[in-house]
């Protein structure tokens, strides 16, 4: 089976490739010559999720899934959320996104925070959504060097290790992002 990965971030489209079972080929957007950004401009997980997938179906025709993610922070009342990637800004990049964030914490107790992700997967013009979600909490400093976005800054629950002191396989075994794409694969076994 084929199926277009819908992102323009080379992070996500390596780690889907290592959480997937090699029946499935994933087809970059560099595969099928799509060098446009995608649309990204819902309020939510879900709809930004779908528009991603939509776009390249509907443009390109070819079966495909989309993720969109967000890191909800307890005591930031849920931001950056479906803001996660431009939090500071637009253009800004994931250390000014990680230097905002621990600005904001700075003395807070409350460092309580959940990774989510959803993704969109269009078969045939059929649209199903999965949701992974992990919880953690936010460090006070940035460690390790795996990993991209706010993994350095994240660690997971029962863990001491942040998300980018940890190798892609030990990641995807706990991430939001690993719980979601087993329930995509689920859902082809069918
Ligand atoms: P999006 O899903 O590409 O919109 O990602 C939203 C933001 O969250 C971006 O800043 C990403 O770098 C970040 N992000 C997405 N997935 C992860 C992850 O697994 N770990 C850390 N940051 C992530």
């Amino acid at each position: 089976m084929k199926l277009v990965f819908a992102t323009n971030n080379p992070n996500k489209l390596s780690e889907i490739r290592s959480l997937l079972p090699a029946r499935i080929e994933i087809l970059s957007l560099k595969d099928i010559n799509c060098n446009e950004q995608l649309p990204e401009t819902s309020p939510t997980l879900h709809e930004n999720a779908l528009q991603k997938a939509k776009y390249i179906f509907d443009n390109f025709g070819f079966n495909c899934f989309a993720d969109d993610t967000g890191l909800e922070i307890e005591a930031l009342g849920g931001a950056p959320g479906v803001y996660s990637a431009r939090y500071a800004g637009e253009g800004c990049s994931a250390e000014d996104n990680m230097k905002k964030v621990l600005d904001e914490l700075e003395g807070e107790k409350d460092r309580s925070a959940i990774f989510r992700t959803v993704i969109a997967l269009i078969i045939v013009g059929e649209e199903t959504l999965f949701e992974g979600e992990c919880k953690g909490r936010m460090t006070k400093t940035k460690s390790g060097v795996e990993g991209f976005g706010y993994d350095p800054i994240f660690t997971p629950e029962g863990y001491e290790l942040t998300f980018a002191e940890m190798n892609k396989d030990e990641k995807g075994e706990i991430s939001h992002r690993g719980k979601a794409v087993r329930q995509l694969v689920g859902f082809l076994h069918c």
